[in-house]
């Protein structure tokens, strides 16, 4: 038997570490979920006791963001990639209008690829001929007025480049993947026809992704598609159109209690997560032996990207830190380097470890 303190800090970008609380929650309850004579697992989706599982976190999630009523809270599945052709597939497919596409990063590169199998597309920003360093200025954006919809990724998880806010886009509907910074920080969902964001990277397991999606933009949709692939539906049916993936549901409501109960809410977990990004971009301010990946302005407090001076040294870096029990920081394929993704169960005695790590490393490799 392995137990809580086996446990590395874990830098995985997804998925990603789950409060501890959390998981002991769901290990006390996995025999025999509270009341229900079975697990959580062996129960019916349509359960007295699997609804108001369903209920609680749509409350929670409305009450933590401060969804507004209009907005429908769906519980889906297929990950934030199904998201890429859903949400074409239901604001685009057939429309006159373009769907605007902002790519600051390899996400929201593919999912403009996705949409244009669906439909006019336009790409009104693109920071690949930069490396994808840094996310725009509104000044640099060239709006089409009439355009579907406009779709921005908060923050991009492999570069390590994040928004600080919603983009102005007037009055044309602003869609966001958010599925790494969901739930980090507090936002103005008033100013999003739809957010999407899968949740193994800050709101439980793989399985569930979960949209926010305002009313009026599901009317025009056609009724050529699939039952499953049409927000309309699914709307309709409470996320129960078929079985949902009831154990991400259930962590999820576990995840959105403990920011509740446990963290304080959004205010207080953005200040958490801000002060646990500062320590490791003071770090990498601090000295030319670590190099960020993103420009000062623009830099995720997710996912913090850096490289050192040769692939040599970032191997040895990355054996190094997994022996002292700093797990999973290496950086995405496409990217390189080392990568510590810090969501919001990242204690920041686990930034301040692998602080401490980098400063030993660097001293150690430039000494000798
Ligand atoms: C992880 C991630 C995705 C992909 O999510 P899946 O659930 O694997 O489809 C898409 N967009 C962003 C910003 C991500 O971080």
């Amino acid at each position: 038997m392995t137990d809580a303190t086996d446990r590395n800090y874990n830098f995985s970008a997804g998925p990603a570490a789950l409060p501890l609380s959390v998981l002991r929650t769901a290990q006390s309850e996995l025999l025999c979920y509270p009341g229900a004579g079975a697990s959580i697992l062996e129960i019916s989706h349509r359960s007295p006791d699997f609804s108001a599982i369903l209920e609680e976190a749509e409350r929670n999630l409305r009450e933590l963001l401060g969804v507004p009523d209009g907005y429908h809270v769906l519980f889906l599945q297929g990950g934030a990639r199904l998201q890429f052709s859903m949400v074409p597939m239901n604001l685009l497919r057939g429309a006159s209008r373009p769907g605007c596409y902002v790519v600051s990063g390899a996400w929201g590169r593919m999912a403009l690829q996705e949409a244009a199998r669906e439909g006019a597309v336009v790409t009104v920003w693109n920071g690949e001929a930069e490396g994808f360093r840094r996310v725009p200025g509104a000044e640099e954006i060239r709006l089409n007025k009439k355009a579907s919809y406009v779709h921005m990724t908060s923050n991009e998880t492999i570069h390590g480049v994040q928004f600080s806010a919603a983009l102005d886009v007037g009055s044309i509907p602003l869609v966001c993947d958010a599925s790494s910074d969901f739930l980090s920080r507090p936002i103005d969902i008033q100013r999003y026809g739809l957010i999407y964001a899968c949740a193994q990277k800050n709101a439980g397991a793989a399985g569930l992704t979960v949209v926010l999606v305002r009313d009026d933009l599901l009317r025009p949709v056609r009724d050529d598609l699939a039952s499953m692939l049409d927000f309309r539906r699914m709307a309709d049916a409470g996320s129960r159109l078929n079985t949902p993936p009831v154990f991400a549901i259930y962590l999820f409501l576990l995840i959105t209690r403990w920011l509740r109960q446990e963290v304080g809410g959004l205010k207080e977990i953005d200040g958490r997560n801000r002060r646990k990004a500062a320590v490791l971009y003071e770090v990498l301010d601090s000295t030319d032996f670590y190099t960020g990946h993103a420009e000062t302005a623009s830099r995720s407090t997710m996912n913090v990207v850096f490289r050192l001076p040769s692939e040599v040294l970032e191997r040895d870096f990355l054996t190094e830190a997994e022996k002292r029990g700093l797990r999973a920081l290496k950086g995405h394929r496409s990217v390189g380097g080392i990568r510590a993704s810090i969501y919001n169960a990242m204690p920041l005695e686990g930034v301040e470890a692998l602080r401490y790590f980098m400063l030993e490393f660097e001293n150690t490799r430039t000494t000798s």
